[in-house]
């Protein structure tokens, strides 16, 4: 049975980051955001971690072979119709439920399949005892709870609302696609509801009995190794302190990956520097800053995160 680590949040959250360490330590191999593997990869074949072309990597090339004879075996508008069918963040409270429908569940399980290969033959190819799926989208998440023969081991990661909201009025580039694509860019008031809804999700599955590991990006930077050592347990791959000499002072020194698709920072490769990133607090206008911290009040509490601006560089 393959054993997951999924990592989950609203984008911007640091989802990245935490797969990239995670994917520094000897038993865990980083699989990136596995949800756009069908299309972005197998159908348009873009660039790998690595560098290579999806279909030039030697990884890759390897776990298609296990998974499916190889990667053209793959329905990818199979794949595209059933996300259509059953993951998507309104189908949530569906899913949530404590049974599906018969031929909803038949349509949940053909879907969490494709996955669920993946996962078992990146787990041979690599030798790792755990992969980690940055997917991040809570909906699939959701699904994957109903697969067959999967250990599942959510990390919820959260960053403060109004950080993650600033980012996504940020203009980021795609360098996997060589040209002048950029990604999604989202007003603060539209990400303030997303985050809301997203972590809300999680929340939710942590109640229907899946475990739920909760990590603020803020924490992570503030003491990575203590971070890490806290997800390698629960991953159930402890990490001893030769594992974790790639964390150094204030940096990580990283390698190269074969992270599929996601954030461009899965191409960085070298020292990365680590530190809190609270640049919104001088940089968000101050009316969207209130708008964000009013809509995202409760969960800003729950989660531990001060609601004065004035008091987060305080905070650890
Ligand atoms: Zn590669």
């Amino acid at each position: 049975m393959a054993r997951v680590l999924y990592l989950g949040g609203l984008g911007r959250s640091g989802t990245t980051l935490v797969e990239r360490l995670l994917g520094e330590l000897p038993s865990v191999c980083a699989l990136g955001e596995i949800v756009h593997l069908w299309q972005r990869d197998i159908r348009d074949d873009e660039r790998c971690g690595c560098g290579a072309r999806f279909s030039a990597c030697t990884f890759w090339k390897r776990v298609g072979e296990r998974a499916f004879g190889h990667w053209g075996n793959v329905d990818v508008e199979r794949v595209r119709s059933l996300r259509d069918v059953v993951e998507r963040t309104r189908h949530i409270p569906r899913l949530a439920g404590a049974q599906l429908p018969p031929a909803q569940l038949a349509d949940v399980r053909e879907y969490a399949a494709f996955y669920t290969r993946v996962y078992s033959a990146a787990a041979a190819v690599s030798g790792a005892q755990v992969v980690v799926d940055s997917s991040k989208h809570s909906a699939l998440a959701h699904v994957l709870r109903w697969a067959d023969d999967l250990d599942l081991r959510v990390v919820h990661v959260v960053r403060d609302a109004r950080g993650v909201a600033y980012s996504w009025t940020k203009t980021v580039a795609r360098p996997e696609t060589d040209g002048g694509d950029e990604m999604t860019r989202y007003s603060p008031g539209r990400s303030a509801l997303l985050w809301n809804a997203h972590n809300a999700a999680f929340g939710l599955l942590a109640r229907r009995g899946v475990p739920v590991h909760r990590i603020r990006y803020e924490q992570l930077l503030t003491d990575p190794r203590a971070a890490l050592r806290a997800l390698a347990d629960y991953a159930g791959v402890p990490a001893t302190d030769a594992d974790l000499t790639f964390l150094g002072d204030g940096y990580a020194d990283l390698r190269v990956g074969h992270s599929a698709a996601g954030n461009p920072m899965r191409f960085s490769v070298g020292r990365l520097p680590l530190r809190r990133d609270d640049a919104w607090v001088r940089a968000l206008p101050s009316g969207q800053r209130r708008l964000v911290g009013a809509v995202c009040a409760p969960m800003l509490r729950a989660y531990g995160y001060p609601l004065n601006p004035a008091q987060v560089s305080q905070e650890a």
